[in-house]
């Protein structure tokens, strides 16, 4: 393991940086004319026009990632799929699990709330379609009871060597708008063209083949073909401006390049309050006219994307024959919650069989832990507000820019001390990544000074699954990845907020 993180934290081993300066700026202002001109780009939520776009936040090398650790990720995919998928199917496990999160977590009340309604008249369609992204990051610390040491880049080899293990952990699965499809297999494709352009062809087979968006696609037009309509369309629920348009119609397109037959129509939520009904057998139809056989959000993860109006929609929405990505159970399944209950001791063996793959999975937890008022939570409690800089707390949303971090953990969980909020929460163990040099190439900052620099890869595996309610199970795939890469010492990388890049790994041995 010791060999994997020295090389990890060393792509100067492969590619010298800093590039030569004249090189650069010539490559640079050619990637991003590149980036923008293959779809690589966002739009700038600035001046919310859709009259112009600019490229995404690109890192110019790929990431070094050990060849191991990702094949591993990939290769787990398909079991964590169906994890979820059973876990989506146990009414009383998710119930028990979400219990004391419903006293106080409204939008997972709600969310709830439907989903009991709909598992008490009984599902009209027992298919989902889940378009799942199984996120994850390197972990390179060591804690050894009482300090925990952090392999730092400055460090000499030795020092590394004495600090470091390296393995990767899961940051959470995404059941719900798990975008970045069409930007990850689009990256892939960059980092090759940059590769080319730096005459270092040989190394183009160091970069894992990335099929995400035809996947992905793929998946969404078996859910439509098994719905059965020649003519029924596919709806995208998405906001009513989308600065990661390029990801949404890079989806929207590709079904079109599959099966240009494919209606594929865009709404958001409010629209959907005065365009929808049901029909008499349970259709999902739009605008009085066309059926819908899938619906694939790309929004509706939040509570402000929601009132009155779209909660009802949403119910609507679940009520009908339209088969859902994702559909409310799997919604559900995608909470914070259910996955620190996971990481329980003896909860991953209810729902898988194989003993191996028990294994493999629990490996990949890091420490999850409720804060509910019982001794468990109260020794958490203690554990976060005497030790936060070993922590995250994460409360049940989607979409970033929620957890919290470092000594803002301890304010804030003294401020929650002995109020019922703390069901709300939960502890994680937190993942210490190691980091590389790189270059961080925003359209806001696109000067070529202090662009290099340390970097950390946040990993995406994506997963495609169709399923029942009886556990039958009809496709299962791991179809892809994506890597969003941010500052080393940043918290979070949110892409949209611009401190997260597109990248792609680089597998070393
Ligand atoms: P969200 O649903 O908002 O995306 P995440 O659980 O993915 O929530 O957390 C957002 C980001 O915070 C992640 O992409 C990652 O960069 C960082 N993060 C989350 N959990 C951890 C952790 N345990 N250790 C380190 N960083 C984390
Ligand atoms: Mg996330």
């Amino acid at each position: 393991m010791e060999s994997k993180i020295n090389k990890q934290m060393c792509l100067s081993s492969y590619i010298k940086v800093p590039l030569p300066s004249g090189e650069l700026e010539e490559l640079i202002e050619k990637a991003q004319d590149w980036a923008i001109m293959h779809g690589l780009g966002i739009r700038t939520n600035t001046n919310f026009s859709k009259d112009s776009m600019q490229y995404a936040p690109f890192t110019l090398l790929p990431s070094t990632f050990p060849r191991l650790e990702f094949q591993d990720a990939c290769e787990i995919q398909t079991i964590l799929n169906i994890l979820i998928h059973k876990v989506a199917h146990d009414y009383e496990f998710l119930k028990e699990t979400l219990a004391s999160t419903i006293c106080v977590d409204e939008f997972t009340r709600k969310l709830f709330d439907i989903y009991e309604t709909v598992y008490r008249e009984g599902f009209n369609q027992k298919l989902s379609l889940g378009l799942f992204r199984s996120d994850f990051m390197l972990n390179s610390y060591c804690y050894d009871g009482n300090n925990f040491k952090v392999a730092n880049v400055n460090d000499s080899d030795e020092v590394k060597k004495e600090k470091s293990f390296c393995c990767w952990k899961q940051v959470e699965i995404n059941t719900i708008a798990s975008g970045m499809g069409w930007l990850g297999t689009v990256a892939t494709k960059f980092h090759k063209f940059v590769l080319h352009e730096l005459g270092m062809k040989n190394l183009i087979e160091y970069l894992p083949e990335n099929n995400a968006i035809e996947g992905l696609c793929d998946g969404m037009l078996e859910a439509w073909r098994m719905y059965n309509d020649p003519r029924a369309i596919i709806l995208f629920v998405v906001e009513e401006f989308s600065t990661n348009i390029c990801d949404q119609r890079g989806h929207e397109f590709q079904i079109k390049r599959r099966n240009p037959d494919v209606k594929v129509v865009r709404r958001t939520l409010k629209q959907l309050t005065s365009e929808t009904k049901l029909g008499s057998k349970k259709e999902l139809i739009l605008n009085d006219s066309a059926v819908v056989a899938v619906v694939y959000y790309r929004y509706g993860y939040s509570p402000e994307h929601y009132t009155e109006q779209e909660w009802k929609v949403r119910l609507l929405i679940e009520r009908s024959l339209a088969i859902k990505s994702p559909s409310i159970q799997y919604h559900l399944a995608g909470t914070k919650k259910v996955q620190q209950a996971l990481a329980k001791s003896g909860v991953v063996e209810k729902f898988l069989e194989d003993e191996k793959n028990v294994e493999r999975v629990r490996k990949i937890f890091t420490g999850l832990y409720s804060l509910d008022f019982d001794e468990e939570g109260n020794r958490a409690f203690e554990m976060a507000v005497n030790n936060p800089e070993r922590f995250v707390l994460k409360p049940q949303r989607e979409g970033g820019g929620n957890n919290i971090y470092g000594s803002d953990i301890k304010k804030f969980l003294i401020t929650i001390k002995n109020s019922q909020e703390r069901n709300a929460w939960i502890l994680m163990d937190r993942i210490y990544p190691p980091s590389q040099l790189n270059y961080a190439i925003t359209a806001k900052d696109s000067a070529t000074n202090n662009i290099l620099k340390e970097l950390t890869p946040e990993a995406g595996i994506f997963g495609v699954i169709i399923g029942d309610d009886k556990n039958n199970i009809f496709v299962n795939k791991q179809v892809g990845h994506l890597f969003r890469t941010k500052k080393a010492d940043s918290n979070e990388g949110g892409f949209i907020a611009g401190a997260a890049a597109c990248d792609s790994p680089f597998l070393i041995d």
